[in-house]
Formats: structure tokens, sequence, C-alpha cells
């Protein structure tokens, strides 16, 4: 635990700090180590204080604890669910020489959207688009394995993608979606080489 937490001090994910109440207004804040000297200022009222035992609470009676903030992007990333997709990158790009992703597409026709991407990747010039979902979402039966290749299919013809990725964390079905999603991509694609379609979990 101990070389996670310095993993992610270093990595500036996580910041190191106090808890400290102010002794005019009772506001209690984290405080980064780096603004915490002999004394603290109040991030509501802004009055200055020696930093004394009356304002850290709820800790060791004798000196105080530390405490952790997340960073605030990774705080938003996780509760956006960014972490399925941000994984599913990493693996498509992690032997290769050139790879470039984007988030989140919105693909249009004239006036019309037509659908919307969770992700692309130009890896080593080949494009992949993709769909990550969130625990249970793929549930592995062939009909709705199909349905989100479908439902895809669209975005990955118009932009004329080699690859299309579906990636949960959920554990892989033993009847992959490579085989289902492949016949039904085959069947309606102008394509001559339909794209390839991986399940990332
Ligand atoms: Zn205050």
């Amino acid at each position: 635990m101990r070389s996670v937490v310095d993993r992610m001090l270093g990595q500036g994910v996580l910041t190191r700090g106090l808890v400290l109440k102010c002794s005019r207004c009772r506001h209690t804040a984290f405080h980064p180590l780096d603004e915490v000297g002999r004394d603290f200022g109040c991030v509501r009222c802004l009055f200055r204080q020696p930093l004394l035992s009356g304002a850290w609470c709820d800790t060791p009676p004798n000196e105080p604890a530390w405490f952790y903030r997340l960073d605030e992007l990774v705080y938003q990333a996780l509760t956006e669910n960014v972490v399925v997709p941000a994984l599913a990158l990493a693996e498509l790009g992690a032997e290769a020489a050139q790879a470039r992703h984007g988030w989140s597409f919105e693909l249009w026709r004239g006036p019309n959207r037509q659908l919307e991407l969770d992700f692309a990747c130009l890896v080593d010039g080949r494009l992949s688009v993709g769909e990550a979902k969130v625990n249970g979402k793929f549930d592995g039966n062939a009909p709705s394995a199909v349905a989100e290749v479908r439902k895809t299919l669209p975005g990955a013809t118009l932009l004329a993608a080699d690859h299309v990725v579906f990636a949960t964390t959920h554990p892989p079905h033993r009847r992959p979606v490579r085989n289902n999603g492949t016949r039904s991509i085959g069947s309606e694609s102008p394509r001559q080489r339909p794209p390839t379609v991986t399940r990332v979990a």
C-alpha cells in the first residue's frame, strides 16, 4: 500500500496535506503540505493563524495525521467513466511505434448527427474506433453483441475504420464478440474488407 501511495504522490495523482479547522469561522478544509508552515490561511475567511493542536480534527491527539487529496482531473475521469476507454487506448497503443488518439466524437452528416463514438485511435496507420462500457453493459450474449456492433457500424463506415473496439471491464465471454460482429458487419458494409471487431476487457 505504501509503495502505491508513493507512486501516486510522485505522479501527482495524490497530494499530501493536512485537514485543518479555522479558529475563526470553523471551516474545515484540506491544505496541501506546500501551503502549511508555522501558520496557515483559512480558504473561506482567509484568516491566517498559527498551526496549533486546535486546528486538526479527529486525528491522533498528539500530532496531526496526513491526508491525501486525489487530483481533480483524475477524480473527474473516474466519475465520468474515462477509465475504460483510457485502458483500451493504452492496450491498443502498447506496442505501437506511433499512436494518436482522441476522445468522445460526434459524427455529423450535414445537419444530422449520425452517432457518437467514445474514442478513436490511429495506431501505426490503422484507424480504430471504439465504444466503452462500464461493468455489465456488454452482457456477452450474441444478440446484444451484434446490436452493439450494428450501432457502431455507421460510424466505422463513415470513418473507413480498420478496427472496431468494444471496451469493457466486464470479463470476456466464452463466445467472443469478434465472431458474431465481423459476420454482421460483413453482411452490411460496402467495404470489401470489413473492419475487424475486438473486445477489450
Ligand atoms: Zn475561516
